[in-house]
């Protein structure tokens, strides 16, 4: 939507409209608050912490699970 970049209206990497109001800048990207999720159980992270990996977000639950050396209990 070139438009909306000449008026540096931000587009939201999930669902490709313009972003009013609050922003999240992450990988990259901007995106609705509601629509930055994480990739496995697609919950928004609402202003908490993320996880990134291989151009996901993933919630600090579904990190650990997925790619944690660690159990994130003894972390
Ligand atoms: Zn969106
Ligand atoms: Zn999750
Ligand atoms: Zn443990």
């Amino acid at each position: 939507l070139p438009c909306h970049d000449k008026m540096g209206v931000p587009i939201c990497g999930a669902c490709r409209r313009p972003i009013e109001g609050r922003v999240v800048n992450a990988m990259g990207k901007q995106w609705h608050v509601e629509h930055f999720v994480c990739a496995k159980c697609e919950k928004p992270f609402l202003g908490h912490r993320h996880y990134e990996r291989k151009g996901l977000a993933y919630c600090e639950n579904h990190y650990n699970q997925l790619f944690g050396d660690v159990c994130y209990l003894c972390n």
